[in-house]
């Protein structure tokens, strides 16, 4: 086992990662922007490296500065959280290079998955099933505008390299693809670099089902149930939930043994997941995640597993503590992702925290790197905290959510808790009856500014 760690994140996930090392007895070592001094995983941390300027891309997207940070601390090994670096299979490499472990996937599972068209084309090839649409990608618009009339509109472009809910773009009919199909390449290449679009049919009401895998890069793998991410706003996931309300054990065990089956095939190490659009019992690929996810809280409190210590395990080639048989559900859990936003749009509101108090109690869980006077800098990401609760089935989760929501006191910044609020006193909410479209037109009817 690793004796030190290095955290390569900020914010609550790295919070997350430090206080499993240290649960296992694993020295932690933080890296930080010059914008991020004071921050909470700075401080919880046993050690810490400034590693640049506010800017990202100076400091948290800063490979050799990272690599710097684990020569100068003795780290062994790096955690990179979700974001910045954790999918990008070139700090993998240098990792290794440098006679260091990378706590997550291969450099080239990274890569096949990163890339939206060789990962269906994988994912189809190991069995798993995909949304109808072009084989690989599309060059001309005149290719586009044959594959529509073939597969039927809608359709969705998207970029090969998008990710974040960037570079999709929806072509209603015929009239509507040239527009959509240059939209896609253009945001594929200023967001990515890459303008390489596909194709597929455009699904009217789905749900977002996602499956957590779990490998030991010796073979065996594992799945996790499934959450239900489809409470979206511009395909961005707001509210998660596992089990799926709508899924039924048969189900989750039929698509659970064909995602960890395909990452047995493929000796898949660490965390990840599979994301699918579930339509009419149907259940389509849309694309994988190779790290842990903003919402992996959920899975952890439905099956009592640590996943950030099941990371570390197999990373450091120990195997993890389950097998499939000894995983069960027990009860239902929700989180929400609380941002610094101010509504009705959901523009980033960075400033001081003047008064915070988290909530307690059973079944509830905040993972937030906020304390009374912390200054929210305007360079990175709105996520603030993320409250997860725990019930013993699905109306005993959201009645503790309720509650746990009104404890909450997050003073100094507008918030989206305002929104949890709201959404909890819908029918639709409550029966767990909606699709991926539904919160938009929500937000359309009840919080639009006019
Ligand atoms: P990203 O990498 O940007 O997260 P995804 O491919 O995971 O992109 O898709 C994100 C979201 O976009 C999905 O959760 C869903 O809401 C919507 N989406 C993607 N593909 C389709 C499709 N074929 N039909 C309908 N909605 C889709």
């Amino acid at each position: 086992m690793f004796n030190k760690i290095l955290v390569a994140n900020r914010g609550e996930i790295a919070l997350r990662v430090i206080r499993a090392a240290r649960e296992m007895g694993i020295q932690s070592v933080a890296v930080h922007s010059t914008a991020d001094s004071d921050a909470m995983h700075v401080r919880m941390a046993d050690e810490s490296v400034c590693i640049g300027p506010p800017s990202s891309a100076q400091s948290y997207l800063s490979i050799p500065s990272i690599i710097a940070a684990c020569e100068i601390t003795g780290a062994e090994a790096i955690h990179p959280g979700y974001g910045f670096l954790s999918e990008n299979a070139q700090f993998v490499q240098v990792i290794e290079d440098h006679g260091l472990t990378f706590i997550g996937p291969t450099a080239e599972h990274i890569r096949v998955m990163g890339d939206k068209i060789t990962a269906k084309d994988t994912m189809k090839k190991l069995g798993v099933p995909c949304v109808p649409g072009s084989e690989g990608g599309v060059a001309t618009l005149e290719e586009a505008k044959s594959l529509g009339d073939e597969i039927g509109y809608p359709v969705i472009i998207k970029a090969t390299a998008g990710g974040g809910g960037k570079g999709m773009k929806v072509a209603q009919n015929a009239a509507e693809m040239e527009k959509a199909f240059q939209t896609a390449r253009a945001e594929g290449k200023s967001n990515f670099g890459n303008d390489e679009v596909y194709i597929e049919k455009y699904l009217t009401t789905p749900r977002h089902i996602e499956i957590q895998v779990f490998g030991d890069g010796k073979g065996r793998a594992v799945h996790l149930g499934e959450r239900d991410c489809s409470l979206q706003r511009r395909h961005q996931k707001v509210f998660e939930e596992a089990p799926g309300p709508s899924i039924t054990a048969e189900e989750r065990a039929r698509i659970g043994k064909t995602c960890a089956d395909a990452m047995a095939d493929i000796n898949y190490i660490g965390a990840g997941t599979i994301e699918f659009l579930y339509e009419n019992g149907e259940f389509y690929f849309i694309e994988m995640n190779t790290r842990l996810q903003v919402e992996h809280p959920v899975t952890e409190a439905i099956f009592g597993v640590d996943l950030v210590r099941e990371q570390i395990r197999v990373a450091s080639g120990l195997d993890m503590t389950f097998e499939q048989d000894t995983l069960e559900i027990n009860g239902h859990a929700i989180e929400v992702r609380i941002n610094a936003e101010k509504l009705p749009s959901f523009s980033p509101c960075p400033g001081t925290i003047t008064q915070y108090h988290t909530p307690g109690g059973l079944g509830v869980r905040m993972d937030s790197a906020l304390y009374d006077g912390y200054k929210i800098p305007p360079y990175y990401d709105s996520l603030i905290g993320k409250l997860i609760v725990h019930g013993r089935d699905r109306p005993e989760a959201l009645a503790r959510l309720a509650r746990a929501l009104g404890e909450l006191i997050v003073d100094g910044v507008d918030t989206t808790v305002p929104l949890f609020h709201a959404l909890l006193a819908e029918e639709a909410v409550q029966r767990g009856s909606y699709n991926i479209h539904w919160l938009e037109h929500w937000l359309e009817t009840n919080l639009s500014d006019s």
